[in-house]
């Protein structure tokens, strides 16, 4: 049996996974978050775990029955069609994988997936009201930098699926290695991997969480923050869009300078336009963000009936 008038949503974190119902209203009903090992511990097929989470997931809060669908958020590659995980590098046993036919197959309901930026800029997109903006491009700088493109409603997904790496665009002279198996990656300067290795070497006293509190005015971290804007801005000129969301875990950490962010990503674009016109908005991202995006995604995938 289906319990109507709601979705699950889901989003799969390199440490955590979110999920929670969402009705048409958009709101947000039995949210929980789950440690991504405990529900993968052991599991040798993860469509079964997370067919089995799903199921469990509908005992405790549905009596036991299914959602309309299920959309699933990933830190991921995924392919154009919205079938296939390609890459995940921050989570064991998601590579080349089919998900949508096998999980479809297994519970019965619409399943869609989509790269978890995307999802986030969707619910960013409608919590700032920018439906109707021709370009919105959204960076999150969280473990890594994730990126994702609107183009007039739609997600940019480019040829293969996978436009809007940004975090892989390449750094001049650079020879750092990247998780991706590239050297140079601006991930590898612009992330809070990187943020953690500056703490290491150059604060090695200071805990990650007070990091910006306490040290904030160092020029170490003030060169780091000046470089996040650098892919920012060249995102800006590129694409000379309607409006920019920032976000992501080391932008929302306390005391973190956004002013000085903004500054310099201002100082990177190109004027007199983008410069003058240049609307940028903060990320309404929290712990939910991404599985109200789900949410979107699988009310949408209703919609079409695909
Ligand atoms: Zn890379």
């Amino acid at each position: 049996m289906k319990a109507d008038g709601c979705v699950l949503g889901m989003d799969i974190g390199g440490t955590h996974v979110r999920a929670g119902t969402v009705k048409q209203d958009m709101s947000l009903h039995g949210f929980e978050i789950t440690p991504s090992i405990s529900l993968f511990r052991g599991a040798g097929n993860r469509i079964q775990a997370l067919a089995g989470y799903v199921r469990k997931y509908c005992a405790r809060h549905l009596d036991g029955m299914l959602p309309k669908a299920v959309a699933v958020g990933f830190p991921s590659t995924v392919d154009r069609e919205r079938m296939r995980l390609l890459s995940t590098p921050n989570l064991k046993g998601f590579d080349n994988m089919d998900v949508v036919e096998p999980l479809q197959r297994e519970l019965g309901i619409p399943v869609c997936i989509d790269r978890d930026v995307n999802l986030l800029l969707l619910n960013d997109i409608r919590v700032h009201g920018l439906e109707n903006a021709e370009i919105v491009i959204g960076c999150y700088v969280g473990t890594g930098l994730g990126n994702a493109i609107c183009i007039r409603g739609e997600m940019l997904r480019g040829k293969n699926g996978v436009a809007g790496e940004l975090g892989h665009i390449p750094i001049w002279g650079s020879k750092r290695p990247c998780g991706c198996g590239n050297i140079g990656c601006m991930e590898t300067a612009v992330s809070g991997r990187h943020l953690e290795e500056l703490r290491t070497r150059f604060f090695p006293s200071e805990k990650m969480e007070t990091l910006f509190q306490n040290q904030g005015n160092d020029p170490v971290l003030r060169e780091y923050v000046e470089g996040i804007a650098v892919p920012v801005a060249a995102e800006i000129n590129i694409f000379d869009p309607d409006c920019v969301v920032l976000g992501g875990g080391v932008l929302q950490m306390a005391g973190f300078p956004m002013e000085l962010l903004l500054e310099a990503v201002k100082r990177h674009t190109r004027r007199p336009l983008p410069y003058e016109a240049l609307k940028i908005v903060p990320s309404s991202q929290s712990q939910e963000s991404g599985v109200l995006g789900a949410g979107m995604c699988a009310w949408d995938r209703i919609k079409k009936g695909r």
